[in-house]
């Protein structure tokens, strides 16, 4: 693999990091919100997901899944990396390799009328 840059201005900004004790240091609600903009503004893409990023912290807050996950790609670098909530851990903010994204194992989503816009 290349050696990614050391930090690219695209995806390596979206990371909002709190106070917090690592790895619990993660503001989820800035950061899932900063992969919005550079979504909608048409420097990332989203690849893959359990949901729409747009849906994805609706989904964790009603707690009835473990992991939130989503794949995005960065069109400035054009790495691909992972963004996972997770109910009883950290969340996960970290580049990967596609057969990251091959391999990933889906499990099933609620209904979404059962947590969205709760
Ligand atoms: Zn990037």
């Amino acid at each position: 693999m290349a050696r990614p840059p050391a930090q690219c201005p695209t995806c390596d900004t979206a990371l909002v990091r709190s106070d917090s004790t690592p790895p619990h240091d993660i503001e989820i609600t800035a950061t899932t919100a900063a992969l919005r903009e550079r979504v909608a503004g048409g420097r990332m893409r989203e690849v893959a997901g359990d949901v729409p990023l747009v849906d994805m912290l609706d989904l964790f807050a009603a707690d009835m899944k473990y992991t939130v996950v989503s794949y995005l790609e960065c069109s400035e670098c054009d790495r691909l990396f992972y963004w996972g909530l997770c109910i009883r851990g950290a969340p996960i903010f970290e580049h990967v390799d596609d057969a990251r994204l091959a391999a990933h194992r889906w499990d099933e989503v609620p209904d979404r009328t059962t947590w969205a816009g709760v």
